[in-house]
């Protein structure tokens, strides 16, 4: 690991003051306030503002493209999360958008990249089903061709910003009777067609997803992302790159696990009761400090935890200290952020955005499955019935 600093250039000095400044001036109390009362993570003229001032298209293309160097990219991901820049749709959107540029028919590819780059095209993500998330393969929502078209039916649990964009990545099973990883298809579904509903959920945390409902849903074949049944080729790398399963650059200039936004709200919190109990005195207690001491070791162990295995530290260390940044606070960690007579530490909110943090993209079980299976070499689990004892 590379823990040297990176000395900015003037006119990269220049971009952060510029962006910081950007940033600062779209981002206000009220997009914040709103974004809480509503937890949908995303503010539609925040994201309006962010694609017509070309940041988008900057931030999607490579340098080589015409994207951000890797410098500014680096600067640039840093202030958004400063300035708690809405980050969940942009993130399917941009997830996405790589497979659209892939795999779409000409038809469709043009318009949905450029509504992508300039904020007015939104995807979200329509795996999950209600039975199970976790094998996303195990696709039970049937598609059926009829002529250009293809009808849809099935439901989709957990389509986080569905109803703030405009398309759905959607797995459906184009053939039942094939093997599971040869019965899949993707499409780009247009989420005002007939037929769709889309039923709101609120999570332990406050944040929004959904439940979304197909009913005879007919699409048009241009919408079809590869080949019929091809489905399992087209979905790998948008799945690879959520779970973190991607080389990360060798630069430095790259978070070393993903998930390092959802952590950076667990240092905040750290940081918060830490200053909290430093105020009122309560450090002098050595227990306090001992559990203090404790909480940010994780922290910081977990924080320096590269690729899947930063994955799972920063989620479960997540879960484990929460309990104690509240404890160490006290009574007033009770009160979420904004409550009269709260503290605004944010420990509160850690201790509530903990599970989720080790549900969604892969949950925590499953990735310790995939250490030991493929970086460990501990072949496959076995979950059959232990042996009787011979009596
Ligand atoms: C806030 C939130 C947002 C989400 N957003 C999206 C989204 O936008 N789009 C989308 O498609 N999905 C989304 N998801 C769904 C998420 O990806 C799934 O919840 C996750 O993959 C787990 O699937 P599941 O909930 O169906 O649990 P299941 O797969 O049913 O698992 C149940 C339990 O069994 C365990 N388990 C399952 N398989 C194994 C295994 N092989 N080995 C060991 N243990 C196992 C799991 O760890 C879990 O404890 C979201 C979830 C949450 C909570």
């Amino acid at each position: 690991m590379d823990f040297s600093t990176v000395e900015l250039s003037p006119e990269d000095e220049a971009f952060r003051s510029e962006v910081r400044e950007f940033l600062s001036s779209i981002v206000t109390e009220d997009v914040i306030r709103r974004d809480r009362e509503t937890g949908d993570n995303f503010d539609e003229g925040v994201h309006l503002a962010l694609g017509s001032a070309g940041y988008l298209e900057k931030e999607w293309k490579t340098e080589a493209d015409g994207g951000f160097s890797r410098v500014r990219r680096r600067i640039w991901e840093l202030e958004k999360r400063r300035a708690e820049v809405p980050w969940v749709t942009w993130g399917t959107t941009a997830m996405v958008a790589r497979s659209v540029a892939k795999f779409a028919s000409p038809e469709i590819r043009d318009d949905v990249l450029r509504g992508v780059f300039d904020g007015t095209v939104r995807l979200c993500l329509g795996y999950t089903e209600p039975e199970g998330g976790s094998d996303v393969a195990t696709c039970k929502t049937r598609a059926i061709r009829d002529g250009d078209q293809w009808v849809i039916n099935g439901s989709k649990m957990f389509t986080t910003g569905a109803h703030n964009c405009q398309y759905v990545f959607l797995i459906t099973n184009t053939d039942p009777d094939a093997p599971k990883h040869k019965s899949l298809t993707m499409f780009l579904v247009p989420l005002d067609s007939d037929g769709i509903e889309i039923q709101g959920i609120r999570t332990v945390d406050g944040d929004r997803t959904n439940i979304v409902y197909y009913s005879d849903v007919r699409v048009d074949d241009k919408y079809r992302l590869g080949d019929v049944n091809g489905g399992w080729t087209v979905v790998r790398e948008p799945l690879d790159a959520e779970h973190g399963a991607v080389a990360a650059a060798d630069d430095g200039l790259a978070d070393v696990a993903i998930m390092m936004h959802q952590a950076g709200f667990m240092a905040e919190a750290a940081d918060n009761v830490a200053a909290l109990v430093g105020r009122s005195g309560a450090v002098d207690d050595g227990s306090v400090a001992y559990r203090l001491g404790r909480s940010v070791a994780r922290l910081e162990a977990s924080l320096s935890s590269p690729s899947i295995f930063g994955r799972v530290a920063l989620a479960q260390t997540m879960r484990d200290i929460a309990p104690d940044l509240m404890d160490i606070a006290g009574s007033v960690a009770a009160l979420p952020i904004g409550a009269d007579g709260g503290a605004d530490d944010r420990s509160e909110y850690v201790y509530r955005f903990a599970p989720l943090v080790g549900i969604y993209g892969g949950t925590l079980e499953v990735f310790r499955n995939m250490i030991a299976q493929h970086v460990l070499g501990l072949g496959k689990p076995n979950y059959s019935a232990p042996k009787a004892k011979a009596s």
